[in-house]
């Protein structure tokens, strides 16, 4: 087999080029090349100098993350670096495209870095659960400093050329041909005879003050992750040891970190995020719609998030209301939020501008009869969804993507009042549909290929990331989370406190638990469905034998929006208080259904919420709802708060192992009943000894 690396000179200049299409990722054989690469160079006479250069569209972005886990082949990364840097002939790295991770510890290894204006450079390890394992926390930090070094790993984020020329990591930016321009630097180097500069040889220095202050200042955006604070470890010791003994100490970090179910958990959403993107069949080549303008039907809480996605893409949107009245109130509603954004500094007032210079608004819902794509943002209501499709239908032009954004609501009932159910799909939004970044993309009973393959697109266009699912009550990710709330309501009348519950769930990692989320989206909307379904009989009985949930809100503890819900709220605060009168309420309703309060261990706190999301889960696949499992990791790590090192709750029942997640399942149906009836894929699965991720 050819290597991926070649050697080729030019002048007095050996070039070594690596061709590992699509991103020159560091594997095995790269790493060999690049040994070869320098051997030849080392011997070539004619060559006083070497430059090392990415073939394609990048310098190396990385390592080859699919050896992770897998025993080294020599050489590894280190070696190779260390081969660069002991060079006795002057090496010139030449970056262009994105030099990431290992691809920037080589860069860091070269005696002189140039780079093309638009290269950009950073160490993204921390994304992973690792830290960079080849020199990077030793070799950044005495190029940049300590303080700046923190900042790069620990956020992961990635510096453009001309930030990293002023930072030091680039010698010379290069207009032009990027190999051109490196050799002619080379040639320089070579006439003015310059001394080779070995990273490894500067100092780095820098007060233990500095690194317990940055420990402190990421504390809250880094809770409970692993490897942000390992990078911070490391990149001390740089300061704190000879640069051997440093590598050393970052080697062993690494492994650490390489090693741990937290780095497991990131690296499963590295490739499950990516596997999402595909729809099994529907083909790569499925040709698209075009989607040049949109319209958003309804300028309520949703249809206005859901507009601004759009706004922010480009893509001018005609946004609908019934009365003029609520049609200024939306648009008033979104020009405030990106207002409140410029004021932050994140947009400029030009940018507001143009943004809103996209958006029509009308009370005519004939406007939209140009339009590429409609979402319906209405009522969440049947009738009232039939009857905007039914409109729709006879409005819009042929081919226009029809979506709904209902949340529980049968888009195969919606599409069955049009003539052209292949156009018609689901798009849920969460809110705020601004900021969530989940998408679930309804395929409907007649969905055509080329619409959900459209709508794909359509989702990374407006920054989201877009999960197929299958029609059912709440799809994938509110059909889970009723078990789950479930649990979490039973668990307080057996005992447990909302404080004890919702702590559980926030140190395993969740942004917050169940009571303190239900308190900020509002208890009265589960409550007003759950009043509109029960018989007038039942309504009139329910005062006596309702839920928990029910009579906090017969108290109007609706939650944050009225300062009390399942906590006390002060006002313009949001830190939840325990509330007596909840607890007061819980120890009448334990009364009422003649429940023994219990002590209930944290375990089986946890136990309870997360299997209930995986049983559940287990269900969905089986029917077909979901296309895989970790579809379904990508959705409560995206839409639901769930810690992205935990890999999401399918991974999360894989890593326990599904013969324990099913005999605790077990268990809980025999004392709690058949809400606790093992998915029969569950239930096989563990039989097998197999995990969802073998499926
Ligand atoms: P909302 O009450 O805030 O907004 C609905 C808007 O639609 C109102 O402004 C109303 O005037 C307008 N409207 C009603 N009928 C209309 C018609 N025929 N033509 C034009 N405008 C019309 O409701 P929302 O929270 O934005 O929810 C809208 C949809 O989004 C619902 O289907 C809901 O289930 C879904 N959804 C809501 C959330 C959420 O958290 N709020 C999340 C996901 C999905």
């Amino acid at each position: 087999m050819s290597s991926p690396v070649s050697y080729e000179r030019k002048g007095n200049v050996g070039v070594i080029t690596v061709n590992n299409p699509p991103v020159n990722a560091l594997g095995h054989a790269v790493r060999q090349g690049f040994a070869n690469g320098l051997k030849t160079g080392l011997a070539d006479d004619g060559a006083k100098a070497l430059v090392v250069i990415g073939g394609g569209r990048t310098f190396p972005a990385g390592a080859d993350i699919t050896e992770f886990g897998k025993p080294l082949q020599e050489p590894g990364l280190t070696e190779v670096i260390d081969g660069f840097e002991n060079s006795t002939k002057p090496v010139i790295a030449a970056v262009h495209g994105t030099a990431l991770g290992g691809g920037m510890e080589i860069v860091l290894g070269c005696h002189f870095r140039v780079a093309a204006t638009t290269a950009m450079c950073g160490l993204p390890e921390v994304k992973l659960g690792i830290i960079p394992g080849a020199g990077g926390t030793q070799r950044l930090p005495r190029i940049v400093g300590a303080q700046t070094a923190l900042e790069m790993i620990t956020s992961g984020n990635f510096i453009k050329a001309p930030k990293a020329l002023k930072m030091g990591i680039f010698d010379e930016l290069i207009e032009g041909d990027l190999e051109e321009g490196a050799v002619a630097f080379a040639e320089k180097v070579i006439a003015e005879n310059r001394p080779i500069r070995k990273v490894s040889e500067l100092s780095v220095e820098a007060d233990s003050d500095v690194f317990e202050n940055f420990r402190k200042g990421i504390a809250r955006k880094s809770r409970g992750y692993l490897s942000p604070f390992k990078c911070i470890d490391s990149v001390e010791n740089a300061t704190k040891f000879p640069f051997d003994e440093g590598m050393a100490k970052e080697r062993e970090i690494f492994i650490e970190c390489l090693s741990s179910p937290q780095s497991a958990g990131q690296r499963f959403m590295f490739f499950a995020e990516r596997t999402a993107s595909k729809v099994n069949d529907v083909p790569k080549d499925t040709p698209l719609r075009d989607l040049k303008t949109a319209g958003v039907l309804g300028a309520g809480t949703m249809g206005g998030g859901i507009a601004m996605n759009f706004l922010n893409a480009g893509i001018p949107v005609t946004i609908v209301e019934m009365a003029q009245e609520a049609l200024d109130k939306g648009i008033g509603i979104i020009r405030t939020n990106y207002e409140n954004t410029a004021k932050k500094g994140r947009l400029t007032q030009e940018q507001v501008e143009e943004r809103m210079a996209l958006l029509t608004g009308t009370t005519d819902m004939n406007d939209l009869a140009s339009v590429d794509i409609v979402i319906e943002a209405v009522f969440e209501n049947m009738e009232v969804k039939k009857d905007v499709f039914a409109k729709l239908n006879g409005i819009c032009k042929e081919g226009a993507i029809l979506a709904s954004n209902t949340s529980t609501l049968d888009v195969n009932e919606i599409a069955s009042v049009t003539d052209r159910p292949q156009d018609v799909i689901g798009l849920h939004f969460f809110s705020p549909a601004n900021v969530m970044p989940l998408l679930e993309i309804v395929r409907g009973a007649g969905t055509a290929k080329d619409v959900l393959a459209t709508c794909m697109k359509m989702a990374k266009k407006i920054s989201k990331v877009g999960v197929v699912v299958g029609v059912c009550e709440g799809f994938v990710g509110n059909r889970m989370l009723h078990g789950y709330l479930t649990q979490s309501q039973r668990m307080i009348e057996e005992g447990a406190t909302p404080a004890q519950v919702d702590k559980v769930i926030f140190d395993y990692g969740l942004a917050m638990g169940p009571f303190t989320m239900a308190d900020l989206a509002g208890n009265d909307v589960g409550w007003r469905i759950r009043l509109g379904k029960l018989s007038d009989e039942e309504r009139a009985e329910r005062s006596y034998t309702g839920t928990i949930a029910d009579r906090i809100c017969d108290i109007g503890r609706f939650g944050q929006k009225t300062s009390k819900g399942w906590y006390d709220y002060k006002t313009g605060d949001r830190t939840p208080y325990p509330s007596d009168e909840v607890l007061s309420i819980i120890e009448d309703v334990r009364r009422d259904k003649d429940i023994n309060a219990r002590s209930i261990e944290d375990d089986e706190i946890l136990k309870r919420c997360i299997y209930a999301l995986v049983n559940e889960g287990a269900k969905i696949l089986e029917e077909g709802i979901a296309q895989r499992s970790s579809d379904i990791d990508v959705i409560y790590i995206y839409g639901y708060g769930f810690p992205p090192y935990r890999g999401g709750p399918m991974f999360y029942a894989d890593q326990v192992g599904l013969k324990n997640v099913y005999a605790d399942i077990c268990k809980f149906q025999e004392t709690h009943g058949d809400v606790w009836e093992p998915a029969p894929l569950l239930k096989k699965l563990a039989e097998e000894g197999k995990s969802f991720s073998d499926l």
